[in-house]
């Protein structure tokens, strides 16, 4: 089982995707917990003040380190070990989000994700609190609700008893070098496009064949 442990300022952006598959059945069987943390509780004055600006000037307005911290270390954490409980920062500076870092995250114990908003974090946050920064993508959001909403989603659809088919996502686009070949539903024919022949050939090798041919590698 995998907790999720979400630090952000606005928790409430999360219910409807909660609702929803994967994160939905991930919960009903079980195989996660998703706990929330609001860093306003942690606020550093009576007025919920979380955040200042930049010292050096410059626009807008910065995480200050205090309520990051104090909410990150209220978390239970059930291990020390990296390689069971990770604290994980959410910057567009960060590695870039991978499928291998989905799988590589399903196998922890503990996923502690911060979400930023404004113009950022303090540096100390980074440096002081998080064994990673992680960006799922080169563009800029308004906060790291998304992006966390990206990895709740991708970690759990990888995760024993989630998808109908057992073994569906090892299939999936990035799992390998390559990602999926085009899929075909009924009918047979729209607007002129038609479906493969050898799709509806029912011999599996040719279609197998046909499947490694069209899969794209990535980033040729
Ligand atoms: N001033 C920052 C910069 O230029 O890098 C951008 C801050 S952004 C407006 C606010 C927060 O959104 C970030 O602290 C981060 O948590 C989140 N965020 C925005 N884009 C992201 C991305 N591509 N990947 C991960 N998190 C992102």
């Amino acid at each position: 089982m995998l907790s999720f442990e979400v630090v952000t300022l606005f928790p409430e952006l999360f219910e409807q995707h909660l609702k929803h598959l994967p994160l939905k059945k991930g919960l009903e069987i079980g195989a996660i917990k998703i706990n929330f943390h609001n860093i306003r509780d942690f606020a550093v004055d009576e007025r919920g003040s979380v955040d200042d600006k930049p010292y050096g000037g410059g626009p807008g307005m910065v995480l200050r380190p205090e309520p990051v911290f104090d909410t990150v270390e209220s978390i239970k954490r059930v291990s020390q070990d990296k390689s069971k409980s990770r604290v994980v920062l959410l910057s567009p500076a960060g590695q870039k989000y991978t499928q291998k870092k989905v799988r590589e995250y399903s196998q922890l114990e503990q996923l502690i994700l911060i979400s930023g908003r404004y113009e950022g974090f303090d540096a100390r946050i980074e440096e002081g609190l998080a064994d990673e920064a992680i960006s799922i993508g080169d563009y800029v959001l308004s906060g790291g609700e998304v992006p966390i909403m990206v990895i709740l989603e991708s970690v759990t659809r990888v995760m024993p008893g989630i998808l109908e088919k057992a073994g569906a996502s090892e299939i999936e686009s990035f799992e390998s070098n390559f990602v999926e070949y085009p899929q075909y539903t009924r009918p047979e024919e729209y607007r002129g496009m038609k479906v493969p022949e050898v799709l509806l050939s029912g011999n599996h090798a040719e279609i197998e064949k046909w499947r490694k041919e069209k899969s794209k590698p990535i980033n040729p």
